[in-house]
């Protein structure tokens, strides 16, 4: 194994094409940062039809995933010691960038992507975490697994080319980040703020940080709920109460 292992468990490993023209995700695969290992779930179906899926018990629509061709491809991965498995599944926790942060500092993440009705009940064990990627439901967690490769990644030691831009990025704290402005100075009477203009780095610090409460306060109000005792500091200026 070199660098981070993703292994993922899907019926659809072409749909992780993607991942060879994702920016940050193909550069990492590039420089060995990240390995992504697909299982096909179609290899450990059953029988000469390779069945990996059937009707469900007690009638009803739809089509459930077996879990023998599930616990088959995930016995067949070899699990490295910091290494957590990840259910995909809109009944799951919602997916947070706290969570990626966490799972940034293991080595391996074994991913197992759902289809059409879901999967047997029985394979919810083999997880450590069932997880959402929000109140809605896809056909498959196959896409859900790509953005959890990519907001993992992306934190990873040596994947971005600048890591400060991670630093004030919107839920790195319960602060969404300030706007960003480049040239031209004008663009159809659209003028970049002043203050980012004169150069003067306190004062642009200064504006950055009103900018992130301020939107924060209009756009998620619910972020600020989770307010640090670093971030309540701002309320000790008098701008803050300006807002
Ligand atoms: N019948 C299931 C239910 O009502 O909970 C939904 C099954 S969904 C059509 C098929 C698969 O897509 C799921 O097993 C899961 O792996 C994936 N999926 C769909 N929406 C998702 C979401 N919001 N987050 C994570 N995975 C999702």
């Amino acid at each position: 194994m070199s660098g981070f292992n993703f292994d993922v468990i899907t019926l659809f490993p072409k749909a992780f094409e993607l991942i060879n023209n994702l920016g940050v995700i193909t550069r990492s695969l590039d420089k060995n940062l990240i390995d992504v290992n697909l299982h096909d779930l179609r290899e450990h179906g059953e029988g000469s039809y390779r069945q990996v899926d059937d009707k469900p018990y007690g009638g009803g629509a739809g089509m459930v995933l077996k879990p023998e061709p599930i616990y088959k491809a995930y016995e067949s991965i070899r699990k490295s010691f910091k290494s957590k498995t990840l259910l995909m599944s809109p009944q799951g926790k919602l997916l947070k960038q706290r969570d990626l942060v966490r799972w940034s500092k293991l080595d391996q993440i074994i991913i197992i992507c759902g289809q059409y009705e879901g999967f047997d009940e029985r394979i919810r064990c083999l997880a450590d975490e069932e997880i959402s990627i929000g109140d809605y439901v896809l056909s498959g967690g196959e896409i859900p697994a790509i953005s959890i490769i990519n907001g993992v990644t992306r934190l990873l030691p040596g994947t971005l080319g600048s890591p400060d831009s991670l630093k004030n990025e919107s839920h790195n704290s319960s602060l969404l980040e300030y706007p960003h402005y480049t040239r031209p100075k004008i663009f159809r009477d659209m003028k970049v703020p002043e203050v980012l203009i004169n150069g003067n780095h306190k004062k642009i610090e200064r504006w950055r940080e009103k900018q992130m409460i301020k939107r924060t306060l209009e756009r998620r109000k619910d972020l600020l709920k989770s307010f640090t005792s670093y971030e309540n500091n701002y309320c000790d200026n008098e701008w803050f109460w300006d807002l």
